[in-house]
Parts: structure tokens; sequence; C-alpha cells
């Protein structure tokens, strides 16, 4: 007997989106977390356009843009200016400065009231798995059989090294010290005599400090005490100036390593247990999001045994190489940050500061020029973008056919219906100037097949064929 049908390791971003959409599409999910509460610091801050557009095809957006506060541009190091959201391919022209922990509250209440069982104050141990299930032993010698195990347990993931899967890259160069204190600096960069800058950031009733250490320590993981803080900040500016009520203390460096693979066997990765990168961008969280929420809808239909053939599999391939342009994009902040006047910085500042060069910075940066497979069609492989519609005389818009976390046929012709049951048809009508007939959303809103006014079903059976499985591809 199993006793769920996913067993999700980690109750962070990644883990509770992932929990709250394989719930929603009916599959018994178990988070298991170490932690017995959420801790009480926050480490990110921010959501950012891709994240938000994500979100907002469950319904999940509007009410944390409401409780945040919009930022016009996305954050990015080493560049002088900032990166602009304006005209981007997005339905969230903005960051949004929310605390992670607060994101996480949102994903654990929906994860818990679709289904999911969270046990906080267990952590997995090891785990075994047959070419049926895997079996999880716990810390406190219980064993929790499922048919998939997800590792969202982190940069550390005790899942991704007891599948045995390599995690390549770079060792941290450099590493920096990180105080959430009260001080009397200002907000952003105070230099020192020698040019080395301590970064306040500022914080709801507090600020962050980050300042480089000189070398790298002896032991990273030996704590972080706020003398060691101290000293730093007061070496580096030359002068003492007093931190005070330290709320946590860290210390995070510039490693960068990938997971080799996402999958292995009936073991899957997500998050930061497949992949960390330095800092720069602010992206982690939104990673991890994006991890979840395309494997949500494949893990689902993988469970309920309604996926095509080799469906999993494309989780891998689609996120690793998302993966793999994260890390080459937050190591390349970091080169431009350390560059100072060399040549191709200097080309770098002057993309960035031209406005198209500006924007494809901007929609590299957080992700939004996604494209899991580019074709003949500028939507396809892309997130649809959130076009206003109308349906039965309503009017809507198209990421809320996409809350049920189902695939979708939007028909804007009304000649589509014949594909119904195999997939949901929606016909509505377009109300705004859009040159497509039909178009087919994967649940997580990327566009699988477009229809052209004209070309009527060309193409819409393999498409289907591919991604949702069990429609006869036509001779
Ligand atoms: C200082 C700092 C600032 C950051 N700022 C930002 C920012 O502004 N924006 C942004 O997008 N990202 C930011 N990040 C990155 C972001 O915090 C991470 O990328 C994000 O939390 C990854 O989510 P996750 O769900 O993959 O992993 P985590 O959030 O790390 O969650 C993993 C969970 O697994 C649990 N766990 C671990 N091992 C086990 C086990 N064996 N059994 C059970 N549970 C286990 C852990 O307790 C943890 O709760 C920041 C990170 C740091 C360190």
């Amino acid at each position: 007997m199993l006793d769920t049908d996913v067993l999700v390791a980690g109750a962070g971003p990644a883990g509770l989106l992932l929990a709250a959409e394989l719930a929603l599409a009916g599959v018994r999910t178990t988070v298991v977390e170490r932690h017995p509460e959420r801790p009480p610091y926050c480490r990110g801050f921010n959501l950012n356009a891709r994240a938000l557009d994500l979100l907002a095809r469950r319904g999940l957006a509007e009410d944390l843009v409401a409780e945040g506060h919009r930022v016009p541009h996305a954050p990015v190091t080493g560049l002088p200016g900032p990166l602009l959201l304006d005209g981007t391919a997005t339905g969230h022209p903005f960051s949004l400065g929310i605390p992670q922990t607060r994101v996480e509250e949102v994903l654990e209440a929906r994860a818990a009231g679709l289904g999911a069982e969270i046990l906080r104050g267990h952590e997995l141990r090891t785990f075994t798995q047959t070419p049926d299930d895997v079996s999880a032993l716990l810390h406190n010698g219980r064993t929790i059989r499922a048919r998939y195990l997800v590792g969202c347990d982190g940069g550390r993931s005790t899942v991704r090294k007891q599948a045995g899967i390599g995690f390549p890259g770079v060792d941290a160069r450099w590493y920096a010290l990180l105080g959430d204190v009260e001080c009397d600096l200002p907000y952003g960069p105070s230099a020192g005599p020698d040019g080395r800058t301590v970064f306040v950031i500022p914080r709801p009733g507090y600020v962050r400090v980050i300042v480089r250490e000189d070398a790298p320590p002896s032991d990273k993981n030996e704590p972080v005490t706020l003398d060691r803080l101290q000293a730093q900040v007061d070496a580096v500016l030359g002068r003492h100036v007093e931190l005070r009520n330290p709320r946590w203390l860290s210390r995070f460096g510039d490693a960068a390593r990938l997971a080799s693979r996402y999958r292995e066997g009936r073991v899957l990765l997500a998050g930061d247990a497949a992949h960390i990168h330095p800092p720069a961008g602010a992206i982690g969280v939104n990673v991890a999001l994006d991890d979840a929420f395309n494997l949500g809808w494949k893990l689902a239909a993988t469970v309920r045994g309604t996926a095509p053939e080799g469906l999993l599999d494309t989780y891998h391939d689609e996120r690793h190489a998302a993966g793999a342009r994260i890390l080459a994009n937050t190591r390349a902040q970091v080169a431009l940050e350390e560059a100072g006047d060399e040549p191709w910085a200097d080309l770098m500042r002057r993309v960035a500061a031209h406005p198209a060069g500006n924007r494809a910075l901007t929609e590299i940066i957080t992700g939004l020029d996604t494209c899991y497979a580019p074709g003949d069609h500028p939507w396809l492989g892309r997130l649809a973008p959130d076009v206003p519609i109308s349906v039965g005389g309503r009017a809507t818009h198209l990421a809320a056919l996409l809350h049920p976390g189902r695939p979708v046929l939007l028909d804007l012709t009304g000649s589509l219906s014949a594909w119904s049951p195999a997939v949901e048809v929606v016909p509505g009508t377009s109300l705004s100037d859009l040159d497509i007939a039909a178009v087919l959303l994967r649940p997580d809103g990327h566009v699988a097949w477009v229809g052209v006014p004209g070309s009527g079903d060309d193409g819409l059976a393999e498409a289907l064929h591919r991604w949702m499985g069990g429609v006869p591809v036509r001779a």
C-alpha cells in the first residue's frame, strides 16, 4: 500500500507550489519539512514579472500584488542603471516587493486547502527506489511510501545527493557576510577609503547589511557572529559604524552549480536542490516557482496515468536548460560587477542604456523570454499573453481559463468543438486585435499550438498527442 502518490521533501517556495499544483490536480501529496516552524528570518523579498505571470495563471497573483509594493524595474547586478519592465512581454511590468515568507504562507495555505498533507518537523533522512515506488525514511523512524519523490530540499539537498545526481559547477571565489540589523548607514552602497563597499538594503523595521569577506573563511558553515560582521564593516569603511539588534546573520558566496539530471527514475529535483547560483538579479524564489509550475501538471498527469509517453522527461529538458541560462545570467552579472573598465563591460553598459537592449536584458534576466518549443508562430512555446477575451458573453482574460490547472483549447472561430472531450474547448471571441484563430494552452500557460486564420486544425492532433496524450494522430 502506498502512503501517498507524491512525497515532496522541503516546504520552501518550490515544494509548496508543487504541492498546491499536485493537489489541484487531485493527486495525493505529502510534504515533509524538517523545520517545525517557518524560520523567523526572511531570505528573499521579491517576486519578479515572470513569477507573477505564472501565479496569475492560477489566480494567485492578484492578492499578493495588492499586499506588496511595486517597483517598475527588475533587480540586476553590475549595471549602473535599472532594467525597465515597460514594454516587456508581461502582464506584470514591475517587480513586487514582498517577503518570501509571506509567499510561502500563501502557498502553504493553498496547498493545505486543496488537500495536501504538510508534515512539519519531519526530516527525510534516506530513501530507496524500485521501478514501482519510493520509500523514504524520516528522522523519527517513520517510512513513507510514494509513487514519486521530489527533492525541493534546498541547495544542500539530501534527495539530490542520495539519488546520486551530480552537481557540477564552480566553487565560490568569494563570500559575503549578511546581517539583518539596525544601523545609521544610508541605503545603497557606502564606500570606504580603498573603494570597497558596504551595501545596505531597506527592510521593514531594519536593514540588510552586506559586505564581502576579505578572504574565503576556513569553514564556510561556521556561524556568523555580530562581532565578525561589525569588524568587517568597520574595516571596509575605515571607521566604526555601530550595528545593533541582529535578527539574522549569515554568509553567502558566488558558487554556481546545476544538477546533471532533474530526474532519476522516480525521483525529481526542483528549486535550489537543482541549482545554486550567485544572488545577482534576486532570482532564486522565482526560479523555484518556475520549476514547480513546470513540473506540477506533468507529474500529476503521470501519476493519473494520462500523460503521453515522455511527458515527465520534458521537465528535465525544459527546466535544466532554463537552469543553465540562470547560472549563466547570474554569473555574467557578477562578472560585470567586477569588470571595471573592461571594453566588453562598457559595451554591455551601452546595450543596457539602449531602450531595445535594456528591454532584451530585462526579459533575459527575469526569464520573461522563456520559450520551451520555438516554432513558426511567435507565441509557440512561450507563455501565452494574458489577452482580454469574451467567453459566453462575459469579458475575461486568457489567464483565467487556466485557473483549474487543465489544458485548454481556446477557439476564437467556433469551428473546433469536435476536439472536445480530448481537450476542454472554450469558444470565445477576442477583445483585442489578435491575428490567431485558436490556441492550445498547456496547464502552465505555455503555448502548445496556434491556429492561424484559414489554417483550420492543422497540427492540432500532433500537439495534443505530444502534450496531453490519448489523442490519435491522423495518418
Ligand atoms: C540571503 C539571501 C537572500 C535572497 N534573496 C532573494 C531574493 O530577493 N529574491 C529571490 O528570488 N531569491 C532570493 N534568495 C534565494 C531564495 O531564498 C532561494 O532560491 C529559494 O528559497 C529557493 O526555494 P526552494 O524551495 O528551492 O528551497 P528552500 O527555500 O531552501 O526550501 C528548502 C526547504 O527544504 C527543507 N529541507 C531541507 N532538507 C530537508 C530534509 N532532508 N527533509 C525535509 N525538509 C528538508 C528546508 O528546511 C527548507 O525549508 C535569497 C537567498 C539568500 C540566502
